[in-house]
């Protein structure tokens, strides 16, 4: 593995990151924006090396994808061994067995020990179109219940499903009919305080009076929302949403693209609190940087759809599949769930004590190795992207990788691979609290 260790040897991005994003300009569309121009050379464990040498922590594993760390050695050696074998077929025309074992593993790993069918795609987005492909077959219903905050991906059906305009969806319309929003749970910008059940009363309401149960297929929701800021909702909102789907015959659809596969701590954050969806879709940290995503659900849903109905050309292509085998063996050999809430601790105590000395924190939340902080104009809980945007580049300038999020880009977001060092991640956190105003 590289040395985990940061070292910033030019200004950053350097001149040769520079020089590449010059070429860049002239050969990649505008409409692909970048976080943090350094281009990346290798990655290993918890940094990147750029082209110019630097070495930087890494607080956004690719967006949640490289939670075993990249390049990681069992993901590696699996894909090298796969890619030397053979490297597509087809899994609809001449099938191969690694796609039956990342069923398996999904089936077993996924929460509720009911029996289960998994089938694979390429991206996240692919996977929640198909989920909802698979519930209006499974219901004979058309409607799709969405959430406020929530985000599903940038294709046609997922930019309706997806909730924030601006970069989204913004100018891309007409977006799939039958798509309803429904409020979720956001404790810190509740007007008056409301219990987890509370909340899901309300969104209840919204479903009943504006869609109609018998109309609506599937309720798609994810446990902790992503681009939406790491929003955490009160306890008791996603079991009472998952009953009210149980009573009138909704497939409760919970999108873990982004909270799966140890990140928060569990293996699937809908464990948290002991709920059971009927659908899980997967993607992102699935399969340690390799595009592969799925849909797992009961038997009796997942297999609805007739026979040709789904499937794709490289969905669940044999070399993503070895790499999701290598990566979530790492993760049970080295128990991320456990590192994962180990993270939690560490940057949930640390961000709670910089809230106390800089009012710009208005909430500190999260769980595992998915923990955020929302800005704010101090005193206030008005959003302060401004702040936020600053602080972000001026981590960046230190050689720490941070993302932002939030319906209202606010929201300071940290993600680091599992397997980070505790150093690194003290580290991380000393840049973080530079980078914060004070008043
Ligand atoms: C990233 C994400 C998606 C979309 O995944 P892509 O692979 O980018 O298509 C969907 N849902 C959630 C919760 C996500 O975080």
């Amino acid at each position: 593995m590289l040395p985990q260790e940061r070292r910033v040897v030019t200004e950053i991005p350097g001149p040769r990151s520079r020089e590449l994003l010059t070429r860049r300009e002239s050969a990649v569309a505008r409409g692909l924006s970048i976080m943090l121009p350094v281009f990346v050379e290798r990655a290993g464990g918890g940094v990147l090396i750029d082209a110019d040498g630097n070495s930087l922590i890494d607080f956004g594993s690719g967006i949640a994808v490289t939670s075993v760390g990249n390049s990681a050695e069992q993901v590696a050696a699996a894909v090298a061994e796969q890619v030397r074998r053979f490297t597509h077929t087809c899994m609809m025309v001449t099938p191969y067995e690694g796609y039956l074992a990342v069923c398996e593993e999904l089936n077993a790993l996924t929460p509720g020990d009911h029996e289960k069918r998994s089938v694979l795609f390429n991206s996240g987005a692919e996977a929640v179109e198909n989920a909802v492909k698979i519930a209006r077959a499974h219901t004979g219903r058309r409607s799709v219940v969405a959430f406020d905050h929530g985000y599903h991906g940038r294709t046609n059906l997922t930019m309706a499903l997806t909730a924030k305009n601006m970069p989204y969806k913004h100018s891309f319309g007409p977006f799939a009919p039958e798509v309803y929003r429904a409020p979720v749970s956001y404790p810190f910008r509740e007007p008056l305080p409301i219990s987890g059940e509370e909340a899901a009363e309300r969104a209840i309401a919204v479903i009943d009076t504006q869609v109609g149960a018998d109309n609506t297929a599937c309720l798609v929701i994810e446990p902790i929302q992503g681009e939406g800021g790491f929003v955490v909702p009160a306890p008791g909102f996603l079991p009472r949403l998952a009953a009210y789907c149980r009573d009138n015959g909704i497939v409760f659809v919970a999108d873990e693209i982004q909270t799966g596969f140890c990140r928060t701590g569990d293996w699937f954050a809908c464990e948290h609190e002991g709920v059971v969806p009927d659908v899980v879709t997967t993607a992102k940290g699935i399969a340690g940087g390799l595009p592969l995503s799925a849909v797992t659900g009961r038997a009796e849903i997942m297999d609805a759809p007739h026979a040709g109905g789904l499937g794709g050309t490289y969905g669940g292509n044999p070399v993503a599949c070895a790499a999701a085998l290598g990566a979530i063996a790492t993760m049970r050999e080295l128990d991320l769930c456990a590192r994962a809430r180990r993270t939690g601790e560490l940057l949930l105590t640390r961000l709670r004590q910089l809230a106390d000395r800089h009012p710009v924190i208005g909430d500190v939340r999260g769980r595992g190795a998915m923990v955020a902080i929302e800005l704010v104009h101090p005193g206030t809980k008005q959003p302060n992207p401004i702040a936020t945007q600053a602080a972000a580049k001026a981590c960046h300038a230190e050689g720490l990788v941070v993302l932002t999020a939030g319906t209202f880009g606010n929201v300071l977001r940290f993600l680091p691979p599992l397997v980070i060092p505790e150093d690194l991640l003290a580290q991380g956190l000393d840049i973080v609290a530079k980078a914060l105003p004070t008043d």
